[in-house]
């Protein structure tokens, strides 16, 4: 199947409310053209240089979504361009997003990324810090970021009624957020879960954004 057909066919499988982010991290410009031929504008990377790169080779009109764990000295590299930041997962890392934000005039868009899953490798906050973070006076005193939702990542893992519940839990933390910090802000909408082994199940549980890697490019390049 080439890129065209597989995006075709994810198109087909999911609600049109559901935004897909491209996951392209690895693989090189050509392969993000065909995916830009074929309508996709969204494109999720997770290394700051490699983003960098992209962003200066390919059409202008595409939305960089920045996935990975971020660096606080990395920021800088990505903060005139990037359109939604996935991985923010301290008050720290925020607090340098709004000063870079600043420099270059924007407002950013970003995510808060939570731990759901079981494994200690994989990032993000705890429900009580994400609650911890949006109730300080720092935060409220930011003018140069903009929280668009949550972000997740689900364990690896074969259990589906493990995977469901972190999904489920962190639906059930968008909703509480929601409610107590963004009841009056529309723009605080996104749960981006769901990648290309879970993301029917993602959807099924509430997610409106979905970053797809290999169901749309194949298997990934050297990762480097
Ligand atoms: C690589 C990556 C994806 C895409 O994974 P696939 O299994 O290739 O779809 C999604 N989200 C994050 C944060 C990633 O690092």
């Amino acid at each position: 199947m080439t890129i065209i057909e597989n995006l075709e066919k994810l198109r087909k499988d999911i609600p049109g409310h559901v935004q897909i982010v491209a996951v392209s991290k690895t693989q090189p410009p050509e392969m993000i053209e065909e995916a830009y031929r074929a309508g996709q504008r969204h494109f999720g990377e997770n290394k700051a240089r490699e983003l960098e790169m992209k962003y200066n080779r390919l059409p202008a009109d595409i939305s960089w979504h920045f996935i990975g764990h971020l660096q606080r000295n990395k920021v800088r590299q990505i903060a005139p361009f990037v359109a939604l930041i996935h991985s923010i997962d301290s008050l720290r890392l925020l607090a340098e997003v709004e000063k870079e934000a600043a420099r270059c005039s924007r407002t950013i868009d970003c995510l808060l990324q939570f731990h759901i899953a079981t494994e200690e490798t994989k990032f993000g906050l705890s429900t009580r810090e994400g609650v911890d973070l949006l109730a300080s006076d720092e935060f409220r005193a930011m003018r140069h970021v903009r929280i668009r939702g949550v972000m997740g990542m689900a364990s690896f893992s074969d259990d589906i009624s493990l995977v469901r519940q972190e999904f489920r839990g962190l639906a059930a933390t968008f909703r509480m957020l929601k409610e107590r910090f963004f009841a009056e802000d529309n723009a605080f909408r996104i749960l981006s879960m769901g990648m290309s082994g879970d993301y029917s199940m993602a959807i099924e549980e509430g997610s409106n954004m979905i970053r797809i890697g290999t169901s749309i490019f194949g298997d990934r390049h050297l990762e480097g």
